[in-house]
């Protein structure tokens, strides 16, 4: 029987969820509801292999109602500490706390601002 390739299928399924999520960014203005399905595509494909999908690229539509974050449909507002997205399709608040900057961060973006 032939051994599965559980790394390589995770790597393509990888690939696979940042084109899924990079078509989605483009189609959001042309059809809405096409974006949401590579949106939702793109999130079964993650559950099925167990893959995260990025921070940066969860930011970029709603969790609830999967549509893509675009700027017409969502509203933000910001708090003391925290980011607050509300989708207009569904009306979930999403909640994204910052955080200030830690020292060795501060350390490195000064260092790159010196050069
Ligand atoms: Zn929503």
């Amino acid at each position: 029987m032939l051994r599965r390739e559980k790394r390589l299928e995770r790597k393509i399924a990888k690939e696979r969820i940042s084109i899924l999520l990079n078509m989605a960014d483009k189609m959001k203005f042309e059809d809405y509801a096409l974006a949401r399905r590579y949106v939702e595509l793109a999130k079964k494909i993650a559950m099925r292999y167990r893959i995260r999908i990025s921070k940066d690229q969860k930011r970029n539509f709603c969790k609830k109602c999967l549509y893509p974050y675009r700027h017409d449909r969502v509203r933000v507002r910001v708090r003391k500490s925290r980011v607050m997205i509300t989708c207009l399709n569904c009306g979930f608040i999403r909640r994204i706390p910052i955080r200030p900057i830690k020292s060795s961060q501060s350390k490195k973006i000064n260092e790159v601002n010196k050069k």
